[in-house]
């Protein structure tokens, strides 16, 4: 894919058309609008389809993955309360679009990709961009001991169950956000670590994820 890093009035334009677009579908939070408003979304896509950037779609990236569509990035972000700060672990970096909202916000990002192509891409376009990551290649299903406790933990990919080990990695007040379910449809769940051991779980509304593959997935 040739990549091209232009912002033209005619994109700044739709990005405003897809906030206005996201907040009329519920999305309140206007730090995560402004994130949304600011990010180049067309980056992330070859210039040919330039024109399909600020849709509310998900988009093909190669690898029979996908960047997530700006609403299921939106809610998902909104779920989290990202603060100035905030540790984040992202798992499935995919374009690093979701990434850069979360940096937006002033999240410290881990994040990590089992496919080496999307790696090795974010690792070179994020930075190109002024976003900075730590950005690991691998199973993200077990979560990243070695640089836990996070404040927040957001997947995105469909998972099967959520993996308990990831669960540990949590700060106490901590938030999880992920969508579980089958290959088909998931419902997003928002986990929160009141205890030691005990979480509270709230089960939402109903997606479509490329699924969560590895050890503690499928
Ligand atoms: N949020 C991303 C974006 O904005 O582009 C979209 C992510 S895409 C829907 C899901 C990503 O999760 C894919 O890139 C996939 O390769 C990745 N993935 C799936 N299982 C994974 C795992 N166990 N560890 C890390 N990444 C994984």
């Amino acid at each position: 894919m040739a990549y091209k890093f232009i912002d033209n009035y005619r994109e700044k334009g739709a990005r405003k058309k897809l906030v206005e677009h996201l907040k009329g579908r519920g999305i309140e939070d206007q730090r995560v609008l402004d994130a949304i408003g600011k990010v180049p979304r067309h980056f992330f896509f070859d210039e040919t389809f330039w024109n399909q950037a600020y849709r509310d779609i998900a988009f093909p990236i190669g690898d029979g993955q996908t960047i997530s569509q700006p609403y299921t990035v939106a809610y998902q972000s909104e779920l989290l309360h990202v603060k100035k700060g905030d540790k984040v672990l992202e798992i499935g970096t995919g374009s690093g679009y979701q990434t850069c909202i979360l940096l937006e916000l002033g999240a410290e990002v881990y994040t990590i990709e089992r496919q080496e192509n999307l790696y090795n891409r974010t690792i070179q376009v994020l930075p190109y961009m002024g976003y900075h990551a730590h950005f690991f290649l691998g199973d993200g299903s077990k979560g990243i001991e070695e640089h836990a406790p996070y404040d927040k933990i957001i997947v995105t990919a469909g998972a099967p169950y959520v993996p308990e080990i990831m669960l540990k990695q949590l700060k106490m007040g901590g938030i999880f956000v992920i969508p579980v379910g089958d290959e088909k449809s998931q419902k997003m769940m928002t986990i929160i670590r009141v205890g030691e051991n005990e979480f509270d779980r709230i089960e939402l509304d109903t997606f479509r994820f490329v699924p969560l593959v590895g050890d503690q997935a499928w």
